[in-house]
């Protein structure tokens, strides 16, 4: 099975918040050109399929509920296609064309979780919209990016902590 975290954080990350309004990036134009970078055809359907399974992902990292069945309507299509090599069994998606793109996102999601439970997630600057896979020993990474919302947060916290000491 091909390793399709980056293709899961992609397109988790397509509806990033843009002054305080979520802006949709997995449109003809952008989300197009995503698809066919990890050999999808980039079309309406297709598109339409990935924005499905990744706001369903989203709602479950949310820990929202209600997720569960846009996900099996897209695995209902695929089976599993075993060939066998010297090496041994490599198992292939084997699904509609407009749907491989949609069950390698929800397949990549299930092996997260199995792999690295916990850590998807999403970042905990409240107006960010984007995610993150937490690669750190002790599981503590909080910022899609520590360049952007790290630094945003952490000055956040000193001017709330130097008003605080002003007033005392
Ligand atoms: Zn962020």
């Amino acid at each position: 099975m091909v390793d399709d975290e980056e293709l899961l954080l992609a397109v988790l990350n397509t509806a990033p918040m843009h002054e305080g309004a979520v802006s949709e990036h997995l449109d003809a134009a952008q989300g197009a050109a995503l698809a066919r970078q990890h050999g999808g055809t980039g079309s309406d359907e297709e598109l339409l399929q990935l924005r499905t399974v990744r706001d369903a992902i989203q709602d479950l990292v949310h820990g929202r509920e209600g997720a569960v069945d846009s996900l099996q309507a897209v695995m209902d299509e695929v089976s599993m296609r075993p060939t066998v090599t010297a090496q041994g069994v490599r198992w292939d998606l084997d699904a509609p064309d407009d749907l491989v793109l949609a069950a390698r996102v929800t397949h990549a999601w299930s092996e997260v979780n199995e792999r690295m439970p916990g850590r998807l997630k999403a970042c905990a600057n409240e107006e960010c919209n984007l995610y993150l896979l937490d690669r750190t020993r002790p599981g503590t990474a909080k910022w899609c990016s520590m360049a952007t919302c790290g630094n945003r947060m952490k000055a956040r916290a000193h001017a709330a902590r130097a008003r605080a000491s002003a007033q005392s």
